[in-house]
């Protein structure tokens, strides 16, 4: 069995990642998402090991110490981190394993493995992804306002991601991606 492809896949808070990879997941059977260990709060209808692995900062700190992080990063007050022999295993059994992860921990993945493909998610417009944002409803005010500003800061590393994809319709930049992790 020929082993998986690691994907790097980055796009602002909100841009629609999560619903675009739901779609992925749908299509592809080879495609995994690792699950990451996070210092924040579960969002109403998160489940610990599912969307994230929901730890205390001392034990995120201990796994760090522990070397067990591919990439970590702190992300507007929290510390978000993929765990490294999970996706090694996933790839080995020739999953194509997509890391959801910010443009700091992006940077990290495509030092440490210059093979991984790169992809950034774009909204239509700055003023569309305020919106999205503001629907989904999942955060306050303040939070809004500090991810809006994470995404300014985030759009300077888009220039390092081999591929961008427009999420202007969720089946469409989930067939492009599939295009590209496929090499067709
Ligand atoms: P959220 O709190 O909305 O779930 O995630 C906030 C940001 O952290 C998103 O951009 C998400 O992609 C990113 N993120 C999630 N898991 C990881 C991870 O393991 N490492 C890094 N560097 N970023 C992550």
């Amino acid at each position: 069995m020929s082993r998986g492809k690691l994907v790097v896949y980055t796009g602002y808070s909100g841009v629609g990642k999560g619903t675009i990879m739901k779609r992925l997941r749908e299509l592809d059977d080879s495609v995994k998402l690792s699950v990451s260990c996070t210092t924040r709060q579960p969002r109403e209808g998160e489940t610990n090991g599912v969307e994230y692995y929901f730890v205390s900062k001392d034990v995120f700190e201990d796994l760090i110490k522990q070397d067990g992080f591919l990439e970590y990063a702190s992300y507007c007050d929290n510390y978000y981190g993929t765990p490294e022999k999970a996706v090694d295993e996933m790839l080995a059994n020739g999953y194509n394993v997509f890391l959801e992860i910010e443009v700091q921990g992006g940077m990290q993945v495509m030092k440490k493995r210059p093979d991984c493909v790169s992809i950034f998610i774009a909204p239509p417009s700055f003023e569309e992804l305020e919106r999205r944002l503001r629907e989904r409803g999942t955060e306050d005010e303040e939070t809004i306002q500090k991810r809006l500003s994470a995404a300014e800061e985030e759009r300077k590393y888009q220039q390092y991601y081999t591929h961008t994809v427009l999420n202007d319709e969720v089946d469409r930049a989930a067939n492009e991606i599939l295009s590209i992790i496929h090499n067709k």
